[in-house]
């Protein structure tokens, strides 16, 4: 069970700070490759992992991309090449989960 943090308003950025989603590398992908479908585990979780932090490591806007998932704490899919469960250590999240996607693409 995640324990989910209350985002305050303040903590959201303005609207013109979201222009770079204008140049994602993941529109040109189907978001199923970023968000994990229910009960997905194993080997073709961590290949659906790869392959889209893969695509993260090659976009231009990986960094605002970062800022905004950390800024927000956004809990779920892959954003700015950080999977959940990295996102979960640096913001110091409890999650436990058995699968570890230590992967850094930036
Ligand atoms: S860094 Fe990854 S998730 Fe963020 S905009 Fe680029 S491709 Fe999409």
């Amino acid at each position: 069970m995640r324990a989910f943090r209350t985002v305050r308003q303040s903590d959201l950025p303005e609207p013109e700070e979201l222009n770079w989603r204008l140049a994602a590398m993941c529109r040109l992908v189907s978001p199923a490759l970023f968000f994990h479908p229910t009960n997905e585990r194993g080997p073709k979780r961590q290949k659906r992992i790869h392959e889209a932090k893969k695509i993260c490591s090659q976009c231009p806007v990986q960094r605002p991309c970062r800022d905004y998932a950390l800024a927000v704490r956004e809990p779920f899919g892959i954003w700015g090449g950080m999977s959940e469960e990295d996102r979960d250590r640096i913001l110091g999240r409890g999650r436990g989960r058995a699968e570890d996607t230590t992967e850094r693409s930036a």
